[in-house]
This record gives C-alpha cells, structure tokens and sequence, in this order.
C-alpha cells in the first residue's frame, strides 16, 4: 500500500485525482488490429499507430467484452505492452489492461509502487488460490470520477506469461492482489461498475450519466 500522512492508502483512490482530468477519445485503432490479426483478437478495432493508443472510457463498448487469448509472442506485442506501460504511468495508474487501450487481448500492465524496477506485463494471466477477504475502495482509469467499494481476495496466485511468452507463476497478497484482480476483471469485460452497491449507485450517478453524455456527445 502507498503510504501517505502516516496512514495507508489505497493507490485506486489516489488515481482518482489524475483521471479527473480532460476527457481524451480516440476514434479507431484498426489499422493495427488488421496488421496483427493473429495477435490482436478483437477484430473490431483499428489504429494507425501505437501513439495514438490512449485509455478509452465508460461506455466505451470494448470494455464491456472477453478479450481473446494472446497467440504470439513478438515485437508487436512488446511495442504495445511498452505503450500501455507509457500511458499508465502517465495516467498515474496503478495498472492497465489492454481493452482499455482497445485491443481485445488477454495482456494487463501494473506496477503497484510507480518505480520503473517494478513494472510486470501479464499475458494470458489467470488467477488461482484466490484466498481471504476485504473491501476497499477502487476507481479505474477508465471511468474517471466513480469509486466503488469492492470486496475482493486478499491473496492470489497469478499464473502468466512475459513477453518472451514464458510461463511465471507468483504470489501476492493486498494491493497488489487486488491489481491482479481488477485488471484480470477488464480482460473478462467487467468493471467495478458491476460490483455497485445501491449506495455506489447513489454516490455514482451523476458521474456515470456524465460519462455516458460524453461518449455519445464525442461519438
Ligand atoms: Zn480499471
């Protein structure tokens, strides 16, 4: 956990502040996904270069769906891990999956400290030994201004591969767990927004019709 005034806080919430900021929206990446069919298993997308990747936002219809598993290991997939890494440290996040960016494939960045030494590119990453409880606030890059109380595992065996499309497997616990599994969640097209109580539909609402407005104003 971030420590901060002497007391712990959860990095989710401290993201919150940077994804207040101006909404951004790209129109299509589909270019890419036609050159890297094999690679990119959502087909529906399109992009003329990795730089023009930014973080899509709510309701934006490739957050809602399964991403497909990630079939080859090669330069392609180490340019867009590389970009995804770029726009999460850029976004102050904590971690990003790669529907987020719009390619529908099973790959999420994190890094729960922001130190460069720390980042991990998970592909094809799936969560095992999922043990233990509590419940802490999240937001996500994706949908900027909502926080959500959500009741996840507190220890968790991740089994991936890297970029060299080697099988590692590791062990968390807290925050970090809680990473694995929020950007896990994103790969299967859910989002904290599932995970609403009555009172976080409360707190949210405004924020959500907000984002709705905006994504059918910028469509
Ligand atoms: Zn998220």
């Amino acid at each position: 956990m971030f420590a901060s005034g002497g007391r712990e806080v959860n990095p989710f919430t401290i993201d919150r502040r940077f994804i207040l900021s101006p909404l951004r929206r790209v129109s299509s990446y589909r270019s890419f996904a036609h050159t890297r069919r094999n690679v990119i298993g959502c087909f529906t997308m399109s992009p003329p270069s990795l730089d023009k990747l930014r973080i899509l936002q709510y309701p934006s219809p490739i957050l809602s769906r399964a991403a497909e598993p990630v079939e080859e290991f090669d330069d392609a997939l180490r340019a867009l891990a590389s970009r995804m890494l770029a726009l999460m440290r850029e976004a102050k996040g904590v971690g990003l999956a790669a529907p987020q960016v719009g390619m529908g494939i099973r790959l999420f960045v994190c890094n729960p400290t922001g130190e460069e030494g720390d980042d991990i590119v998970c592909v094809n990453p799936t969560l095992t030994e999922l043990t233990g409880a509590a419940e802490e606030e999240e937001g996500c890059l994706s949908i900027p201004g909502v926080t959500v109380n959500i009741r996840r595992a507190t220890s968790a065996v991740l089994k991936r591969h890297n970029l060299e499309g080697h099988a590692i497997t590791q062990h968390a616990t807290d925050l970090v767990a809680r990473i694995w599994q929020h950007e896990a969640d994103h790969l299967d097209g859910r989002l904290i927004l599932d995970q609403m109580s009555t009172a976080d539909e409360i707190v949210n609402r405004r924020a959500i019709k907000q984002l709705k407005e905006q994504y059918q104003a910028e469509k």
